[in-house]
């Protein structure tokens, strides 16, 4: 590694497991300092035992906005600024089908996935807007190939990954020219993300799952979280997308050059 992101401070909400995790142990690898938003003690101890005082693992619920503004004081506290922040807790919706769920039961189904997919993420970068602005730093989303394309997920995941092109698009427009706003887009990914709370599914025990996306994408393979996690730090050095904002690149295989 070449040290790109030396001095350089950040927060990852999710970041204990999966793609979260793999851009953690990237921007870490590259030099930087970084808070880390998580929901267990297991997560604070793999995340110290691997990376030692350069990561500052917090526990919280991104849903909360209490809990992401104790992430970043904490870390603006710890290391004296904030230079990227990035948005990335999420639960899924196993693909749902909408006509499956019961009208009196949709409201909370809904409520469970926004709360997390577009509420947290909202709360993160309003909690982050005063140190980003001092350092004129970035948001870096994760959003999802469900952001664009219908399939990978039911109405309420789809819904929630759409709702975030307008969240990147509009926070670009308002926050320029001091923050940049851009996103990574994942397609499939080996990952455990879940369902909300109380919904054990994981997308790691769907069978199969490897195949269909390896069969669905042009580069037919099933990625892992480490193949997204250079887009991150290249989004979010200046010196190498400092004329960038409102963009969001795909990392998905090429789904969209599939053909019938
Ligand atoms: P993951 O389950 O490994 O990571 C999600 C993280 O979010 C976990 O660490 C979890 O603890 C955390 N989280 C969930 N609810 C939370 C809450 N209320 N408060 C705090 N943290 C919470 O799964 P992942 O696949 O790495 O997901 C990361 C992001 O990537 C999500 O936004 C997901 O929608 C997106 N994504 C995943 C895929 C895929 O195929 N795995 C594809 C595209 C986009």
């Amino acid at each position: 590694m070449t040290g790109r992101l030396q001095g350089h401070v950040a927060i990852v909400t999710g970041g204990g497991k999966g793609i979260g995790r793999a851009v953690v142990d990237r921007f870490v690898a590259e030099g930087a300092r970084v808070g880390v938003l998580v929901r267990s003690e297991t997560d604070v101890r793999s995340l110290t035992t691997q990376h030692g005082d350069h990561v500052l693992p917090i526990i919280g619920d991104v849903r909360n906005w209490a809990d992401n503004l104790a992430a970043v004081e904490a870390t603006t506290e710890r290391w004296g600024r904030l230079d990227t922040l990035i948005p990335n807790a999420g639960v899924y919706d196993f693909s749902d089908r909408f006509e499956s769920i019961p009208g009196e039961t949709l409201a909370e189904r809904w409520r469970e996935i926004f709360e997390v997919n577009v509420q947290g993420y909202l709360l993160a970068a309003r909690a982050g807007l005063e140190p980003l602005r001092a350092s004129r730093g970035s948001i870096v989303f994760t959003l999802s190939s469900s952001s664009f394309y219908a399939g990978g997920g039911g109405t309420l995941y789809v819904s929630s990954k759409h709702a975030l092109v307008g969240t990147v698009r509009q926070l670009a427009y308002e926050l320029a020219p001091e923050i940049r706003v851009n996103a990574v887009a994942p397609g499939g990914t080996r990952t455990g993300l879940r369902g909300a709370d109380g919904d054990g599914r994981s997308l790691a025990e769907i069978e199969g799952f490897d195949a269909m996306v390896a069969r669905n994408v042009p580069l037919g393979f099933l990625s892992e979280p480490r193949d997204h996690a250079g887009l991150y730090v290249t989004l979010a050095l200046r010196s190498e997308s400092g004329f960038v904002t409102s963009e969001i690149i795909r990392s998905d295989g090429g789904i969209e050059v599939r053909g019938g």
